[in-house]
């Protein structure tokens, strides 16, 4: 039977590799004129760009030709997606789990109920992502939002100089709650160029945090001086120290950590920075921009990752009874997803029906969930770093120690959060909460 399945796996990878093709080479975005009326091709690389432009046409005409051209092929693009889930129910049946869905969590062994909760907390709480669009709404001084006014930045740059030695000491500042070892490992990096800092000819662009078993961790930056660079530092050195706690304490071969918790460590300390950044500051403009880096994040994490998550639930759950995958099913269901998450105040422009269509993480099912899963957790967990203190962050240090030497949902149990209920996910939401009151008093 293994055999079997075995030699089905290539043929199995065809929609995706299809998709790939299609999305990487094959499909070309029509030309629009930029800020400056200049021709600009649309590519993959622009459009975010684009779209974060402060020039409204500009941001609406990206939007349109971008799905234009996803629009011609949606009947192409409906059967790769379909038969993307056709193979995943086939192999779900062959090793009778009872869905898809249990299938791609059985790895992890996470509960099902992880991602139905998910699913239910951010239903509990719509109302707060229509409060967040009333006031993007507010400040953008529109009438009408569109799909397209979601990604322009709500607060223009806070033009703060931060020179990279100032950046580390608001980092450590920062991460004072987390105790003084934690404080030490810090200093240890920042002395000892665990860090490349600037940005260099051939230098690759980002940041991450990369290593190996055995030596320190290292930390890829290109550090510019920008308020949202610190951040970068200190996510990335949260993932950094969480590699510098299991590597010591974990065999190599439980040393390294699993998708599901890697991003809490360095969400985490971002949290616990803003939190420092907000209580230790008087400019308006600059807590305003802080705020909004923070809420920008809850909507594009937390609540568009949970919709792409109930996407995958509900196109799973049609084809594993039977029903068929079209470009009209699909368009419609994502539009209704899009009015429900989104609510009455958006006008749910047509063409976003189609971005289904284009999504890669779609094609390994069931993964963007962990986005909004492992950011809750990690605000769950600063709120009980900066509530209880030392027992908070003895669990927490226990937990960054574990790499995968237990299961991710144990593992995170043991640091006082439990994916198994709603309750993090509710943490998580109630601080989105609290910050949209605090801009609300900001701008009043
Ligand atoms: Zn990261």
């Amino acid at each position: 039977m293994e055999e079997l399945l075995a030699d089905a796996g290539e043929m199995a990878d065809a929609p995706s590799n299809i998709f790939s093709m299609f999305n990487n080479a094959d499909i070309k975005f029509p030309e629009i004129k930029d800020e400056n009326g200049e021709e600009v091709q649309i590519t993959h690389g622009r459009y975010i760009r684009l779209l974060e432009s402060t020039d409204r046409r500009v941001r609406q005409e990206a939007f349109q030709g971008f799905y234009a051209a996803y629009r011609s092929f949606k009947n192409t693009l409906a059967a790769s997606f379909s038969s993307n889930v056709k193979q995943e129910v086939f192999f779900a049946k062959a090793r009778k789990y009872p869905s898809t869905l249990a299938m791609a969590l059985d790895g992890g062994n996470i509960p099902v109920e992880v991602y139905t909760n998910l699913i239910a907390a951010v239903h509990d709480h719509m109302d707060l992502m229509y409060r967040y669009v009333e006031l993007r709404k507010k400040l953008l001084g529109i009438k009408e939002l569109h799909m397209y006014d979601l990604y322009t930045p709500l607060v223009t740059d806070v033009h703060m100089e931060v020179p990279f030695e100032e950046a580390k000491k608001i980092v450590a500042k920062g991460l004072e709650p987390l105790g003084e070892e934690y404080h030490g490992i810090l200093e240890e990096g920042f002395h000892n160029r665990w860090i490349d800092v600037y940005e260099n000819e051939n230098k690759r662009s980002g940041a991450y945090s990369w290593g190996a078993y055995g030596t320190h961790p290292y930390v890829l930056l290109n550090y510019n001086n920008t308020l949202d660079n610190v951040f970068t530092l200190a996510h990335e050195m949260g993932h950094a120290i969480h590699s510098y706690y299991s590597d010591h304490v974990q065999p190599y071969i439980y040393a390294g950590y699993k998708i599901f918790v890697a991003e809490v460590a360095s969400t985490c300390n971002e949290a616990l920075l803003i939190d420092y950044m907000l209580k230790n500051t008087e400019d308006k403009k600059e807590k305003a921009y802080l705020i909004n880096h923070f809420l920008d994040k809850f909507k594009g994490t937390l609540f568009r990752q949970t919709m792409f998550a109930e996407f995958e639930m509900i196109t799973h759950r049609m084809v594993e009874e039977g029903e068929s995958l079209t470009a009209e099913n699909l368009c419609k269901i994502y539009h209704d997803l899009n009015v429900l998450y989104f609510g009455k105040n958006v006008i749910i422009d047509p063409e976003i029906d189609m971005e289904w269509a284009r999504i890669p993480h779609f094609y390994t099912a069931f993964y963007v969930y962990q986005y909004a899963t492992g950011y809750s957790a990690a605000i769950a967990l600063s709120r009980r770093i900066l509530k209880e203190g030392k027992p908070a962050v003895e669990d927490y240090v226990h937990f960054l120690s574990g790499g995968s030497s237990d299961y991710p949902i144990e593992l995170l149990k043991g640091a006082g959060v439990d994916m198994s209920t709603k309750e993090p996910v509710n943490q998580a939401l109630s601080l989105f909460s609290e910050l949209l009151d605090q801009m609300e008093s900001i701008l009043e």
